[in-house]
This record gives C-alpha cells, structure tokens and sequence, in this order.
C-alpha cells in the first residue's frame, strides 16, 4: 500500500512542486494550505507522514503541531522558511520528526521523508534495537545523528560538532554533489558571515580523521561546484 503524505504549506507553487515529485515517487499526495484545515486533515488519520510549513494562515505550523500530538503520533517533517533556530529547537520540542529549511534540494527533502518512514516502519516491528534506526550508510561508514556516533568498518571516529554535522549533511545528500554555498548554509547557516573556505578546511579535517587513517576516498571534490560522498555499491 502506498505511503500517503499530506502537505500542509500554503505557498501553492512549492506545494504544487512537492506534490509533483512525491507523486512521481510513488507516494499517494493531500494538501492543505491553511493551519486550522490542515490540523483536521492531519487528525483525521490515515496519513503516513504530514509535511508541515511554519508560516501559515489560520494557525501556524508550531500550533498546528502542538495540536496534532494530543491525539497522533503521526510522523511530522517541519518546512521552515528561513534558518530559524528557534523555530526548529521548537518545532523538535513538540513532537516534529524532522525539519528542513527552505530552500530546500527536492533530493533532500525525499531522502528525509524516506529516513522517517523507515524510523517509524522499525519501530512498528520493533527489530533490531541494537541498530540505531536512523543510521546513514555508506560502504564501511556509518553514522548516527541520535547516538551522535560515526565509525568506519565498526571502529568510532572522533569528530567535533561541525565535523559532525558537515558529515551529517553529506550523508543524508548521499550521491548528490553540494556546492560550498549550500554546505555552508546548511552546516553554518545562512547568516555566516565568515571565509567560506571554511568548507574546504572542514572537508580537510575529515578526510584527515576518515580518508587517510583507512586508505579510502570516502568525501570527493567535484571541481568547480563542490563536494559529494558517494556510495560505490549504489552507482
Ligand atoms: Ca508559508
């Protein structure tokens, strides 16, 4: 049975381009462009998962969210307009699954989607607790966002938080290549205002913690628009 997906977001041209693609993978597609129908929707049921702008007329995404957890537990993806901190730790806070900031890359937001509804499908049957579920996997690598934790072929490897969360990004974007502008925005935020070789000093510091202690080209230089990690085994 196909996964139904609701999108509750009121800009009709982004909903319309999620709706599109989602259906094109497959999923069965509702939307909603107001707060107050949306959290009817969502209570009604049998979605598998509720994509859900911030900003929205009627009631705003946080409410609609605060609202829906009385009554479901149903996976909830937060779509937040700009790189709103507080917006996301609150979001987190009242049951979402997940968020992205737009703008977003569709291959992303599709990837996440997946990463939940596998999450929730491995928590319906209970298996495997050992595993973390929302483990990122590429050849020997694997790393975990919830036990903060990555290894290579079962050995820990000690990263600082932006070294984590630059991995992270490159994980869930998979076999796609991200310009130093979108890891920047995504690991330092929009607002950085530093030197953006601060990537390239970042994807050093990896490849001098991963690459070189196991002989492997794990974080590859597209040049002149940036970075991939790319899983072999899938190409
Ligand atoms: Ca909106």
């Amino acid at each position: 049975m196909a996964n139904r997906i609701l999108i509750i977001e009121d800009e009709e041209k982004i909903a319309r381009f999620i709706e599109l693609e989602l259906l094109h993978e497959g999923y069965e597609v509702e939307k909603c462009g107001d707060g107050r129908t949306g959290l009817e929707l969502a209570e009604s049921g049998g979605f598998s998962l509720v994509l859900l702008d911030i900003m929205l007329p009627g009631l705003n995404g946080l409410e609609v969210l605060r609202r829906l957890r009385r009554s479901s537990d149903v996976p909830v993806i937060m779509l937040t307009a700009r790189d709103a901190v507080m917006d996301k730790v609150a979001g987190l806070d009242q049951g979402a699954d997940d968020y992205i900031t737009k703008p977003f890359a569709i291959e992303e937001l599709l990837a996440r989607i997946r990463l939940v509804l596998r999450r929730r499908a491995n928590h319906e049957h209970a298996s495997a607790p050992e595993v973390p579920d929302d483990l990122l996997i590429c050849g020997e690598l694997t790393l975990s966002e919830s036990h903060h934790e990555v290894k290579y072929a079962g050995n820990e490897i000690e990263l600082t938080g932006r070294e984590f969360d630059l991995l992270n990004t490159l994980l869930i974007n998979k076999n796609i290549v991200l310009s130093r502008d979108r890891l920047l925005g995504k690991v330092w935020g929009y607002d950085y205002m530093g030197e953006t070789n601060v990537v390239d000093v970042y994807i050093r510091y990896l490849r001098s913690k991963i690459d070189e202690v196991y002989g492997i080209s794990l974080i590859q230089t597209v040049r002149g628009v940036g970075y991939v990690i790319r899983d072999e085994n899938e190409q």
